[in-house]
């Protein structure tokens, strides 16, 4: 053997050292493919211990009724209040714990994973009183839950606070602009759409002289709020197969209007409330169609071959007569003889997601 080179036995031996060694492995690793995980849908939670909701016959044990003498139903969602009169947009949960005083003490809880929106800590400047407003991104679409009546907040849920799903918001109370009887201490609750990012260009555009709103666009006119008891039924019973895009777009609607504009705001917003596929051109108009609440669930832009231009205008094309009926409160539209019109409450619920700031 030649005077300097190693022996084979040498060399063996340098080898399976080097490769004992973790830091310095002379094999290369073949290349393994990482597949990121897929994130779980996003589901909502119940705001507070009270679960009532999904039990057969829990209905009276779930929701706040107005008054003793009123049914659960008048703390439910919709045309409940005023003897169908009078909309209510969200459910009033009832409380399951209080302290010796007999105020509620249950914690609030965020009901997904979100982004505080905005926080009203002055209880009597609201309806809501002291409330929270949470905004999340489900299904590609931008959806709101609100906290209102609340006890107590929490001193570090501020507006742009990243919150997680079950996370303390505050404490279920009482508080609002007219108080609320001890008895009847509840959590109101919502889910739904924005209506416009300009509110209170909105609010400019429809009264010459309008009241201060310190709420933005967290007014509760500006917030469209789909039944949460519904939904979260609907989300029990589905489990993995529900999807709040498909249960928004599957839900029947009042009345279909068509927006007679080149470019609709909430189409921008709510892309995927919009009906597949794309215009190969720009489109001349828009129809939607709302839910009894004035909530948009689909989507259709329309090319120039379809529909006449008619810049501005707001044109009623059908309206579900049966279900107008069962929402009589919803007030959208009006039947005049025999034909249907959009009502002022009509024309500015399209005002919010059409109207565009200095147009
Ligand atoms: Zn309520």
């Amino acid at each position: 053997m030649p005077a300097g080179r190693p022996s084979p036995v040498w060399f063996c031996l340098c080898l399976f050292a080097l490769a004992a060694c973790g830091d310095s492995d002379p094999v290369p690793k073949s290349p393994t493919a990482v597949t990121p995980p897929t994130p779980a849908p996003i589901r909502f939670q119940l705001p507070t211990a009270n679960r009532a909701l999904f039990d057969t016959g829990g209905e009276p044990r779930f929701f706040t009724a107005t008054g003793p003498d009123y049914p659960w139903s008048s703390g439910a969602f919709g045309c409940v209040r005023n003897s169908g009169t009078r909309f209510h947009e969200g459910i009033d949960i009832q409380c399951l714990s209080r302290d010796t005083q007999g105020e509620p003490i249950d914690p609030v809880h965020c009901a997904a994973p979100g982004r505080v929106a905005f926080v009203n800590r002055a209880a009597s400047a609201s309806d809501y009183g002291q409330y929270i407003v949470v905004l999340h991104e489900i299904d590609q679409l931008t959806i709101y839950t609100l906290y209102a009546h609340l006890r107590e907040i929490h001193a570090d849920i501020r507006p742009q606070s990243v919150v997680q799903a079950g996370q303390t918001l505050g404490t279920l109370g009482r508080s609002a602009k007219s108080a609320i009887p001890r008895e009847r201490a509840h959590l109101h609750f919502e889910i739904g759409l924005l209506g416009s990012p300009h509110f209170d260009a909105c609010l400019r555009h429809w009264y010459k002289d309008p009241s201060p709103n310190p709420f933005g666009n967290w007014n509760g006119q500006n917030l469209l709020g789909l039944d949460p008891a519904a939904l979260l039924l609907k989300q029990n019973e589905a489990r993995a197969a529900f999807s709040l895009r498909s249960y928004i777009t599957a839900l029947p609607a009042l009345c279909t209007v068509r927006i007679h504009k080149s470019a609709l705001p909430l189409a921008e917003r709510y892309p995927a409330l919009l009906a597949a596929p794309a215009l190969a051109t720009t489109p001349v108009a828009y129809e939607v169609d709302l839910n009894p609440q004035g909530v948009p669930l689909r989507i259709r832009a329309l090319a120039s071959g379809v529909v006449k231009p008619k810049t501005g205008a707001y044109e009623l094309i059908a309206v579900d007569e049966a279900l107008e009926a069962q929402h009589r409160c919803s007030k959208l539209v009006l039947k005049k003889g025999r034909a249907w019109t959009l009502t002022d409450r009509g024309q500015r619920a399209l005002d919010l997601f059409a109207y565009v700031p200095g147009t």
